[in-house]
Formats: structure tokens, sequence, C-alpha cells
């Protein structure tokens, strides 16, 4: 079924959740979506992060910045954030699964409970999530998701079986979901992040590499968390309204690259 909604190129007066927005990726996210007319709804499990940030997207954009704490990986705190948004909204329109958790470890020395623990947040955490929102407030009246997903599980980046397996997860998620939920006017799609500069991932994961992460990127420099906000912008939006399944890798060509023979260029 189509939707006139739809089709509007702009997410004016519509409700985002973002989870994890309260930093770095989700946090600029929700700042792109309320310079475009829209209320967000940043989600995490700290408090103080959480009010900070608000205050700051309130102050530069001059829309509504809910807080709701909650932790993605516990289904009741989950349910019951969902339903104070609504109660404060009486809508979610836009869903950005973007909460997750990742550290470098060699599959050799990664503890079980270490494992388990990515796979609750990332992959368990998008699901508890959406079927929340689902449940109760997009099943009925549509809506757009929209999951962070990685490039990390195209190849086999070393170092990273636990975040490869989260979300190589969503990457399935997402397909599935776009079948099922299709008809009910609900697009789900992806965003593949390369490395992302100033954001904590690439803090953690590149550190002080970063000039030779550059070196291999086609686009010779790491992605804007802006750049990843406007990629959202366009799926949350009627621009993208044909769109639905699809991952759209935002990496400068970096998966794409063998730097063992770019480099003879
Ligand atoms: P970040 O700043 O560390 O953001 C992660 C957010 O998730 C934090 O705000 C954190 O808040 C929240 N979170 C973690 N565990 C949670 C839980 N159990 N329940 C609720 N919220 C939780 O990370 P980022 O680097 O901006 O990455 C954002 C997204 O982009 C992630 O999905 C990441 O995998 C993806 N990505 C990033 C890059 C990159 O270069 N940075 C590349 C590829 C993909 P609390 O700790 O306060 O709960």
């Amino acid at each position: 079924m189509v939707r006139s909604s739809d089709f509007s190129l702009f997410i004016m007066d519509k409700v985002a959740l973002i989870t994890g927005g309260a930093t770095g990726i989700g946090f600029t996210i929700a700042e792109v979506f309320m310079r475009h007319g829209c209320d967000t709804i940043i989600a995490s499990r700290k408090i103080e992060k959480l009010q900070k940030a608000a205050k700051a997207l309130e102050a530069g954009t001059g829309r509504k910045c809910l807080t709701v704490v909650m932790d993605v990986r516990k289904p009741q705190e989950v349910i019951q954030g969902v339903e104070k948004m609504m109660s404060e909204f009486g809508k979610i329109d836009i869903l950005v699964n973007n909460a997750a958790g990742n550290f470098l470890c060699p599959a050799s020395s990664l503890s079980f409970n270490a494992f388990k623990t990515v796979i609750e947040i990332d992959t368990m955490g998008t699901f508890n999530v959406t079927k929340a929102v689902y449940d109760k407030a997009m099943q009925e009246k549509g809506g757009v998701i929209i999951n962070i997903s990685a490039t990390l599980h195209y190849k086999g980046t070393a170092l990273q079986t636990h975040a490869a397996s989260a979300k190589a997860a969503i990457d399935a998620m997402t397909k599935v979901m776009a079948v099922e939920w299709g008809p009910q006017g609900i697009r789900i799609n992806c965003i593949a992040p390369g490395p992302i500069d100033n954001t904590e991932g690439v803090r953690r994961l590149a550190g002080p590499l970063k000039d030779k992460v550059n070196g291999v990127i086609p686009l010779r420099r790491m992605g804007s968390r802006e750049e990843i906000g406007n990629c959202a912008l366009y799926l949350a939006s009627g621009a993208s309204s044909y769109v639905t399944g699809s991952v759209i890798v935002t990496d400068g060509g970096h998966w794409l690259n063998d730097p063992r023979a770019s480099s003879k260029l």
C-alpha cells in the first residue's frame, strides 16, 4: 500500500527515535533530522549523557528532543521506553537503530561473555527496539526504519568476529523485515558506514593509525558524521520512497579497495 506521506521529500514534524543518539554518529543523525524540522527521541543507558546531548540539540535546532533511559538488551525496558515515547508524541515515524558496542579482540582471546554482549547490544538490541516500535507505533501507521550496520563482514576483518557477526545478522534482519512489512507501509534499510572521523568507533578501532587508514580509502579520507546523517536523511525522507531492504554502503569506497593492486595506480 502506498501512503501519500511517503512522497514527502521532507521530514518536517515527524518524530524519530535514535538509539545511542547522545553520542557520535547517533547524535549527528539526530541533529540533521532536527535541522530538517523533525522532533527526536534519543535513548541509551546514561541519563547525564542523554540530558547534555538533548540540551545541545534543542538549543541548536529549536526542535524538541525527548530523552529515554533504556538498555536495548532488555525487552521490558525497551517496551516501557517506547510506551513513554508514545504517550509524549503519540507516534514514532522513524526509527534509527544506532546503539552498538565494539572493541578489537582476536577470536582466540574473545571470551564467551564478550561475544554474547556484542550480539546482545547490536543484533538483539536492534530486534528488541524494532519489535517494540512495530507493535506500538508502526504496525498500523507505517514508518521508516534505518539500521546502522558496517562493512566488517564483507571480508574477514581481523579482530572483529563479534561485531562482524552482529552486523551480518542486522543486514539479514533488514532484508527479511523489508519483505514482511513492506505491505504495511514500512520501509527498512541499512547504512553501512566505513571509518567515520570524530567517533568513538574510530578512536577505539583505528586510533593512531588514522593516516594509514586514510591512505587505503579511495576518497583518501574518513567520512564525517554529517555524511552519515545525510544518508540517514535520504533514507528517512520520501526521497527514498521506493527503497527498502537495501544496505547503503557509505565508506568512500573503503571496503572495495585492494591496496596491493591500487598502489600500482
Ligand atoms: P558511539 O558514540 O560509541 O555510540 C554508541 C551509542 O550506543 C552510545 O551512545 C551508547 O550510549 C549506546 N549504547 C551502547 N550500548 C547500549 C545499550 N546496551 N543500550 C542502549 N544504548 C547503548 O559509537 P559511534 O562510533 O558513533 O557508532 C555508532 C554506530 O555506527 C554503531 O552502530 C557502530 O557500529 C556504527 N559504525 C560506526 C563506525 C565508525 O567509524 N564510528 C563505522 C561503522 C559502523 P550509552 O553507553 O550511554 O548507553
